[in-house]
């Protein structure tokens, strides 16, 4: 079965870094690299005993799901109301380690609880598969071998460095482990041992996980005692900028018209972006800077919204008041590749249609929606399309 995917790299020209080696004389380079960043030849040798290559990885890998899943299934799937309340006994019976975490990394218990929920499950779901064994595929074989021949490096200096045992070290297909699911190069930078056994246990110790988290999001800018952000209402016919990266001053978003949602004015401190996951037809969000430091984490805006508000949910908040535009379907591969064409052969966009909708995408959207006198909301939705190939 692997020699067909082995055979399926090949044959699929994708750029890689280093062609395909037997899985052997891989494991060669991979000692000599291990080596070099100082994993003891014992550490490698017991850590490889028996490992074969996991061809399910590079499945996995590969995967290209022909369509994406809408924000508002994302949302209700991450955030119902089991999450919710089993977050809320977390939160009760982990209240003094909460606490001091709190104090001491200022970041609050409902977002660092609501990473753990939606990373894990509160650690039901951490991934099962042996670790070094799906990096040392990833490594080998994969499209992101250097990445992957790094991120095998650090785990097993975390096995070496005697924090979790190899046989403990278990994951997702791409390395992410534990409660919180850090790769290994994150755990190297900012995992600490937050129930002082001397350990950093991200798997067995849930204190660990959770001081972790509190840790990173620290060293990523957090901003304690302030929100991530909050649902706004756009004016009828709002025409104004969106966008995570479009930041300015509370008051300019103001003067477009944009209130909170239940009517009242703006609040907060420092600059805001309005983030419109699903265009001007849904929910709207005013999100600050710790919004950024969720979405760090995971570099998915649908991701960080879904942490936002399950930490809003534990806090108390209320359940988001828009309704997400259902009526409008999603657009398959095929279709977003038909959206960026017709944005192309309309002058909007250079380039290739790849079927990804990214920032340049969006701008030639916003371009063609803005000339169309259309809101220009940048979003590619079933609604686009027929708008596209209307004229
Ligand atoms: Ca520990």
């Amino acid at each position: 079965m692997l020699a067909a995917f082995l055979l399926a790299v090949l044959v699929d020209a994708a750029p890689i870094d280093t062609a395909p080696l037997e899985f052997g004389a891989c494991l060669d380079q991979l000692r000599e690299e291990a080596a070099a960043h100082g994993v003891a030849a014992r550490t490698f040798e017991r850590a490889f005993k028996g490992v074969t290559p996991d061809a399910s990885v590079l499945e996995a890998m590969q995967a290209q799901p022909e369509f994406e899943t809408p924000v508002w299934e994302y949302l209700a799937r991450l955030v119902d109301d089991k999450r919710i309340a089993e977050g809320r006994s977390r939160l009760a019976a982990w209240e003094p380690m909460l606490a001091r975490a709190e104090g001491k990394f200022g970041v609050d218990r409902y977002t660092l609880v609501a990473v753990w929920g939606v990373e894990s499950d509160y650690g039901r779901i951490m991934g099962q598969r042996p670790l070094v064994r799906s990096l040392a595929t990833a490594a080998c074989f994969g499209d992101r071998q250097r990445y992957f021949r790094s991120e095998l490096v650090e785990a097993l200096r975390i096995v070496q460095a005697g924090d979790i045992k190899a046989e403990a070290l278990r994951g997702s297909w791409a390395g992410a482990f534990g409660h919180a699911q850090f790769m290994p190069s994150t755990f190297e930078r900012f995992a600490i041992d937050f129930d002082g056994d001397g350990k950093r246990d991200l798997v067995n110790s849930i204190p660990d996980a959770i001081g972790s988290v509190a840790n990173y999001f620290l060293a990523q800018g957090w901003q304690p005692g302030r929100p991530w952000g909050y649902e706004v209402r756009l004016p009828d016919n709002y025409d104004g900028p969106s966008g995570r990266h479009i930041r300015q001053p509370l008051y300019e978003w103001a003067k477009l018209g944009v209130v909170k949602v239940d009517g009242k004015g703006l609040v907060g401190e420092g600059n805001a972006a309005l983030l419109l996951p699903t265009g001007t037809r849904g929910p709207a969000f005013i999100v600050f800077k710790n919004f950024d430091v969720i979405h760090s984490y995971n570099r998915s805006e649908s991701y960080a919204l879904a942490i936002a508000y399950l930490a809003d949910r534990l806090r108390g908040g209320q359940p988001i008041q828009a309704s997400w535009p259902t009526d409008d379907p999603i657009l398959s591969r095929e279709e977003r590749r038909e959206v960026q064409q017709l944005l192309i052969a309309r002058g909007f966009l250079n380039g290739e249609a790849d079927g990804i909708i990214g920032s340049r995408t969006v701008a030639a959207i916003k371009a063609f929606q803005a000339s169309a006198g259309l809101a220009s909301d940048g979003y590619a939705s079933g609604r686009l399309l027929k708008a596209l190939r209307g004229g």
